[in-house]
């Protein structure tokens, strides 16, 4: 198609995806999708890759419990200025964790990568919400989480795949 070469060498240069989304649970198969992300990342500086965990830790879902009249801060003798700083730190704790499981992992693309803790009990719902917030152009996460279950796929990454209307790369 094409016989420039300086043309070629245009189209190769840019990378298709550019936001990825990497869904990390802490398992070794999500380590296993940071590092294919990784491989994008090295491929171009321009690519941006959004390391997203869904943490079910309790600290993490306090603000969103404010929307939900049974919850009185005051009931537990705290502030909201408490509960607030409860929730920063648990996230900061979260976000700390994240990052010492991703190591190597994001070894000289660490200036590409951010890491983003979402309080949530719906994991498959909230990548997708994020990423589609984010304005993502793929998803990457592995087959198999931190689940003991043996099978094939499991149940977040299938919801994904069932849900999402952004491409995912599944990692085996
Ligand atoms: P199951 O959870 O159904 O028992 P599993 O843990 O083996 O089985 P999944 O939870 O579907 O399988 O994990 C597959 C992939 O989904 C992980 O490698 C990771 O990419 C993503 N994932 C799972 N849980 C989370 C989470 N809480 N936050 C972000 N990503 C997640
Ligand atoms: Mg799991």
């Amino acid at each position: 198609w094409y016989t420039s070469g300086s043309l070629r060498k245009k189209r190769v240069a840019k990378m298709v995806f550019n936001n990825i989304v990497v869904a990390y649970d802490g398992s070794d198969h999500a380590v296993d999708a940071v590092m294919k992300a990784r491989d994008f990342a090295l491929a171009d500086p321009e690519v941006r890759i959004h390391v997203v965990f869904v943490t079910t830790h309790p600290n993490a879902q306090l603000p969103a419990s404010f929307n939900n009249s049974s919850f009185d801060p005051e009931q537990y003798l705290l502030s909201v200025e408490d509960v607030m700083d409860l929730y920063n730190r648990t996230i900061a704790e979260e976000s700390e964790k994240v990052k010492a499981g991703l190591g190597v992992a994001i070894e000289g693309v660490e200036d590409q990568v951010t890491i983003d803790v979402i309080p949530g009990y719906t994991p498959a719902d909230d990548i997708i919400e994020f990423a589609k917030e984010i304005e993502a152009d793929l998803i990457v996460m592995g087959s198999r989480g931190l689940g003991a279950i043996r099978g094939v796929i499991g149940s977040v990454s299938y919801a994904v795949l069932r849900e999402s209307t952004i491409p995912i790369l599944v990692i085996k």
